[in-house]
């Protein structure tokens, strides 16, 4: 939509005068912030690097990979059918709709690409019409930029909740990384959040799809497959996200998952999290919880079966998830510095990949560690290891 009508004071209509390319990538890419599947930073000292790029449009962001950079962020339209409760674009919403064509967004992200500002694009958008109509132009976007201006960068490619398994395969011969984000643990969590949309439908079946097109060996397997989960909107337990999320890293090979606590304010007032009591800094932590024990999971080598829970089914909002771990087994401890493997070492509270690095070089190189202090400062994450290791 490119004109908005109101109703005039002095009895003449008024008409608002056309956005420009640039209001209208200013009002999709501020849209665009929920979306967290690519890792767009949402910390504060994030928040600073976006404002001190002067355009809105441009993200920090940390990679599946690791790596970092600027991104350009943003929707093609914030137009939407589907009615998701938790937000803010459903279509029962006086939110401000626009719509950039693929070509605009394209000849905007090469000139802050050949300006050296971003070093990629992520591209979401609404569902207009049907989801293979706005999967097409997404991949309109994405062609644009690979097969016309020979662009080999990245390129993070949103896939439509119910785009066909035809569609899909579009997306995933010209992305670098496709999200779809499955938004909470089960349909009947689902069935709180939206009544349009169907979970195993319009989900499910294309996170698997995706999934099996991007598996070792599958012909789309260079390209990364992430996904969110937006926290406390519905009714959803962390037992029930662990579940999936163990069985989105085990059986569908995603890189990564990202959590964003519900914003309460943004969603319809009938929504459980809106309802919900849990103050919002809870929610805070519940969101850095399941990221901690994401990382328990992908780098760990905890299984999701393995992650502390209290008896209804969520993680301690006072102490971290490896830290209760340890407690709740005290016979696998002291982990002796000089014997232990890799894996045992990354079990001790306080112990991280670098702080182990550093014991296994000592003992490669012949030497004995004797004390904490000789694997780094010791602070007050190192200092947690101190009941649980010995250095015979
Ligand atoms: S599909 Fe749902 S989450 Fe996505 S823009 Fe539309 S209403 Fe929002």
């Amino acid at each position: 939509m490119n004109s908005i009508k109101k109703p005039s004071i002095i009895g003449y209509p008024y008409i608002a005068r056309p956005l420009s390319v640039e209001k209208k990538l200013s009002i999709l890419s501020q849209d665009s912030q929920y979306d967290l599947a690519c890792a767009c930073g949402s910390s504060a000292d994030d928040r600073r690097k976006r404002s001190d790029t002067g355009d809105r449009w441009i993200y920090p962001v940390t990679l599946p990979d690791g790596g970092r950079g600027f991104l350009l962020k943003t929707l093609l339209s914030n137009a939407c059918v589907n009615d998701c409760g938790y937000c803010p674009l459903r279509a029962d919403t006086n939110a401000q709709r626009c719509t950039l064509e693929p070509e605009q967004v394209a000849r905007m992200f090469l000139h802050y690409y050949r300006s050296k500002r971003v070093f990629g694009l992520f591209v979401s958008s609404g569902v207009c019409g049907s989801p293979d109509s706005s999967m097409q132009r997404l991949i309109e976007t994405a062609s644009i930029l690979r097969k016309r201006e020979h662009f080999k960068g990245y390129i993070h490619l949103k896939i439509i909740p119910g785009a066909s398994d035809t569609a899909i395969e579009e997306a995933l011969k010209l992305a670098s990384t496709v999200s779809l984000n499955i938004e909470t643990a089960g349909a009947p969590n689902f069935s709180k959040l939206s009544k349009g949309k169907d979970y195993l439908r319009d989900i499910i079946r294309p996170i698997q799809t995706i999934g099996r097109l991007t598996a070792k060996g599958a012909p789309y397997s260079r390209v990364k497959h992430t996904t969110q989960f937006v926290v406390g909107a519905s009714t959803e337990t962390d037992r029930e996200l662990l579940s999936y999320c163990g069985g989105l890293y085990d059986r569908l090979h995603l890189q990564r998952i990202y959590f964003s606590a519900y914003q309460r304010g943004l969603g319809r007032p009938d929504l459980p999290g809106e309802q919900s009591t849990v103050s919002s800094s809870d929610l805070l932590t519940r969101e850095h919880r399941l990221y901690q024990v994401d990382f328990l999971l992908r780098k760990y080598r905890f299984s999701a079966d393995e992650i502390p829970l209290d008896s209804r089914g969520f993680l301690s909002l006072t102490t971290d998830p490896k830290q209760l771990w340890a407690r709740a087994h005290p016979g696998f401890f002291p982990v002796n510095v000089n014997k232990a493997d890799k894996w045992e070492l990354l079990r001790v509270p306080g112990l991280g990949h670098q702080a182990v690095g550093r014991i296994l070089a000592t003992r490669k190189d012949g030497r004995r560690v004797n004390s904490l202090e000789n694997v780094g400062t010791v602070g007050k994450v190192l200092g947690r290891a101190r009941e649980y290791v010995c250095f015979g």
